[in-house]
């Protein structure tokens, strides 16, 4: 990849992204530019552990889902830790909370941006059903350059830093499962003909 970038924060996060996400593609980048956005609007370094939470409005099986892997990395709001959640509304939009402060912002991107971005040579590909890694890593990369290049008003609606108080959910005890012995946390167990059983032995749906 040939990119100038002049903030080494990105920067790093970029090589990082990269690696972790799997591919090139525009929206992962997109995606963390736009949660360094949001953390530097509320002032907050990458969450070590639950101090941000990350409501992500993306979902699945739509084209620019990947904005969410981009906004884990730049964040540090990931599914492992708990303080990640998508709320499937497939919309390229999420909102950072900084739970200490009770303080959170929502950054959306830009309509006019998503309009040029869908005529673009990668994400024309795309819609033709062409996975990413098979489409040129030069139209990938010219892409991706636009989107670290762009200034941030051109990609993103950005809001103010509003009251928002997160409180998350208390964890239940840990219990062993009565079939297969293993260790169900958090009260997810389920109670059978009084036995206390892990969800797959119970046969009973999440
Ligand atoms: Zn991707
Ligand atoms: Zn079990």
């Amino acid at each position: 990849m040939s990119v100038e970038i002049q903030d080494p924060e990105l920067k790093e996060m970029l090589e990082h992204g990269l690696y972790f996400h799997g591919h090139l593609c525009p929206a992962m980048p997109l995606g963390l530019r736009a949660g360094l956005l949001a953390r530097r609007r509320l002032d907050v370094e990458r969450a070590k552990s639950k101090e941000l939470m990350l409501l992500s409005e993306t979902g699945s099986g739509h084209l620019m889902q990947c904005v969410l892997d981009g906004l884990m990395m730049s964040t540090g709001c990931t599914y492992g830790k708990g303080n990640c959640k998508k709320l499937n509304y497939n919309k390229m939009a999420f909102v950072l909370i900084n739970v200490v402060e009770s303080k959170a912002v929502r950054i959306a991107v830009k309509p006019e941006f998503i309009r040029q971005a869908l005529n673009s040579p990668f994400l024309e590909r795309r819609q033709q059903g062409i996975p990413p890694e098979m489409i040129e890593p030069e139209i990938a990369e010219a892409a991706i350059n636009r989107v670290l290049s762009l200034p941030e008003e051109d990609l993103f609606n950005i809001g103010d830093v509003y009251d928002y108080e997160y409180i998350y959910k208390q964890e239940g005890p840990l219990e062993f499962c009565e079939k297969c012995e293993e260790v169900v946390f958090g009260s997810k167990a389920r109670v059978k003909k009084g036995k206390i059983l892990c969800i797959p032995c119970s046969g009973y749906e999440g």
